[in-house]
């Protein structure tokens, strides 16, 4: 029986690995839940699965839930704060631990986790992509395992041969055959929208996604494509290789969820439903297999597979986010951060879609050679780029 900590419990991907994991009783028990604010959320998953800890970023929400709790007859402990979430993500009885909280957030608890040495989950690609040779080294120091959970690096992780797997980050991609890795993208919402109406493009229009249901801020981040930037940063990390070793690749139906391409002329390629449970439940059982609730691929009702290049018009970000990873660290952190802010101020109404990129593109330049290798650093950078933003954001 493994035991396992959710931080970020209450988001599409906590939800989601919930819901793999009530298929399983017999191989996971839930040891920790962990959200921001969300406290009807929290306690109607801690009343589902009775989990020894919980924790709340926000004191007065973590003070609500133990009430809540107490008044239920639970006996689960509440913790606050990001020294909670740290300490649980860290605990000596975890043997999982999925980090799903979204953006620079999950960073500190995700860190924690890698350092205790557990099996590592990880969803929250911001914090790999704000710290990443920092997180990387980390892994490698404290022996943990990374497994990817975003669907495109899932993937690309079963494409790779069984030693490449176990090699994690350390191994090269040549020495095994492997000329490139093809990222795969729908190209989001606005794949064919007239680009003179980008300006106009509300929030509802932008997390309406044709084919994954996800949180807010992912969502926005694939109608801007950011989303794949981020996640060529990540693959950057995950797999050791050059920016030139990967290639953007749009398929708007998302069942191929990525590919890997072999010096041979071989191209080995994972597919499945556009549903993140097939990652979550390939991740917590690895290296065996369990079944997860997803429905099977039907081959006799499935249309044709299309793919294109992203338009670079179209998908600024995704550019910008190519050349922050060439750049080096502050560049990428420094651009997480800005698109965290131009991202959170339009879905407040506040910045105009196509204006997202251009905060991007401003804190990119002011910051990309800044020093961010060590975490006081990186943590400095990522402040300074969101006092940029902001300020950038008030002028527009
Ligand atoms: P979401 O917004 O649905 O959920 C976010 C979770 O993080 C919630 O539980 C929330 O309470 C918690 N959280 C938010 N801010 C926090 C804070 N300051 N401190 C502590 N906890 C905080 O997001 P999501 O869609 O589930 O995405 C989570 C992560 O997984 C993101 O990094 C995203 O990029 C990645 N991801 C998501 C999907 C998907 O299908 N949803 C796919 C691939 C990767
Ligand atoms: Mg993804």
């Amino acid at each position: 029986m493994k035991q396992l900590v959710i931080l970020g419990a209450t988001g599409s991907i906590g939800c989601s690995t919930l819901s793999v994991v009530a298929a399983h009783p017999d191989k996971f028990q839930v040891l920790a839940l962990t959200a921001a604010t969300a406290v009807d959320k929290l306690f109607e998953q801690c009343l589902a699965v009775k989990p020894r800890y919980a924790a709340m970023q926000d004191s007065k929400a973590a003070a609500e839930l133990k009430f809540r709790l107490q008044q239920a007859g639970l006996t689960t402990e509440v913790l606050s704060g990001t020294a909670g979430l740290t300490a649980l993500a860290a605990h000596q009885d975890a043997d999982i631990v999925m980090a799903a909280i979204v953006g620079a957030a999950g960073l500190l608890p995700t860190l924690a986790a890698v350092e205790a040495g557990k099996k590592v989950l990880l969803a929250n690609k911001e914090a790999l992509v704000m710290s990443g040779g920092l997180f990387m080294a980390k892994v490698a120091q404290h022996g943990a395992t990374l497994l990817p959970i975003d669907s495109e690096h899932n993937a690309i992780f079963q494409c790779l041969p069984p030693a490449l797997q176990q090699a994690a980050s350390q191994g090269q991609l040549a020495e095994h055959g492997i000329s490139r890795l093809l990222l795969t993208g729908s190209g989001g919402p606005f794949l064919t929208r007239p680009l003179d109406s980008f300006a106009a493009i509300t929030p509802a229009e932008a997390v309406a996604h044709p084919n994954w249901s996800m949180g807010q801020k992912i969502s926005v981040d694939s109608a801007t494509m950011m989303n794949k930037g981020l996640e060529f940063i990540e693959a950057r990390w995950l797999f050791n290789c050059a920016p030139q070793d990967i290639q953007v690749v749009i398929h708007p139906q998302s069942i191929i969820h990525s590919m890997v391409q072999y010096s041979d002329g071989s191209v080995l390629a994972q597919l499945g439903q556009p549903d993140m449970r097939t990652p979550i439940a390939h991740a917590l059982a690895y290296p065996q297999r369990i079944s997860s609730p997803v429905p099977a691929l039907d081959f006799s009702k499935l249309a044709a597979f299309t793919f294109t290049e992203p338009e670079p018009a179209r998908y600024p970000n995704l550019y910008l986010a190519i050349d922050a990873c060439a750049a080096g660290q502050g560049a990428t952190t420094a651009l997480n951060a800005a698109n965290e802010e131009a991202v959170a101020a339009f879905l407040q109404g506040q910045l105009a879609f196509n204006r997202i990129s251009e905060v991007n593109q401003h804190c990119l330049a002011e910051f990309a050679h800044y020093d961010a290798q060590c975490l006081d650093a990186i943590l400095a950078v990522d402040q300074q780029s969101r006092a940029f933003a902001r300020a950038l954001i008030g002028k527009f």
